[in-house]
């Protein structure tokens, strides 16, 4: 973390905007707000936050209408805090660019590390290194071989293009339509069955229990995070 990462909040519910104020500050972020979604681009420009926490629902327009608007721009980590329970909605913020996405009411431990984590991906992302590594597992960009525990892990040609989309978008919420077209290719957007037939192969090769992996994380609705949780273990 830099030493102060600068925080943009887009938020017009005023308690929520006052908690989140007040928890970042607590956290040791730096923090600029405001209310609706002209303020927001203003600001970002202004500013060039590390990071935005933007509502969906916002006065003057959607909040996915201003994530499309700042991909144009800058790859910035946006993280979505949002009431609205309806999974097409956070489907369609994360397609939109959005990098992750947290219910309210949320717990304020849980969205700082979210935060904590968006800005190591995105750090971690400028940095050209050999070898990617999550937890037993990494992908050495040299030889283009996965380890699994120090051995070679075997893989099909499409298992080994989903597991290096999955290497390198650790920890980022990714919807099935997202890594869809990734890996098998626009035409290919819908075929959930591809997805999660690749999926269960996938997990036999690396997961110590596919019920409860530890790797491959189902989001209920919306896709597949990819991360380390040894707690899972
Ligand atoms: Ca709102």
């Amino acid at each position: 973390m830099n030493l102060k990462d600068l925080i943009l909040v887009v938020e017009d519910d005023t308690p929520v905007k006052k908690l989140l104020e007040m928890s970042l500050k607590e956290y040791g972020f730096g923090q600029v707000s405001c209310e609706n979604r002209a303020q927001a681009m203003k600001m970002f420009l202004l500013n060039n936050p590390s990071l935005i926490l933007v509502d969906l629902g916002l006065p003057d327009g959607d909040g996915k209408e201003f994530i499309k608007e700042i991909r144009e721009v800058s790859k910035v980590p946006i993280i979505v805090v949002s009431a609205r329970y309806d999974e097409s909605e956070i489907v369609a913020s994360l397609d939109a660019g959005a990098d992750d996405y947290i219910k309210k009411p949320f717990s304020v431990n849980e969205l700082m590390a979210r935060i904590r984590v968006s800005l190591r991906r995105a750090t971690n992302n400028e940095i050209t290194e050999d070898k990617i590594v999550c937890g037993e597992l990494s992908l050495d960009l040299i030889s283009r071989d996965f380890f699994f525990k120090g051995e070679i892990l075997k893989l099909t040609p499409i298992e080994y293009e989903l597991l290096k989309y999955f290497m390198l978008n650790q920890n980022k919420t990714l919807t099935h339509k997202q890594i869809l077209k990734e890996v098998w290719g626009v035409a290919y957007q819908h075929e959930m069955q591809y997805l999660r037939t690749y999926v269960n192969t996938l997990r036999k090769k690396i997961e110590k229990n596919s019920t409860r992996p530890r790797y491959i994380k189902t989001e209920s609705c919306i896709g597949y995070r990819f991360s380390n949780s040894n707690e899972e273990e």
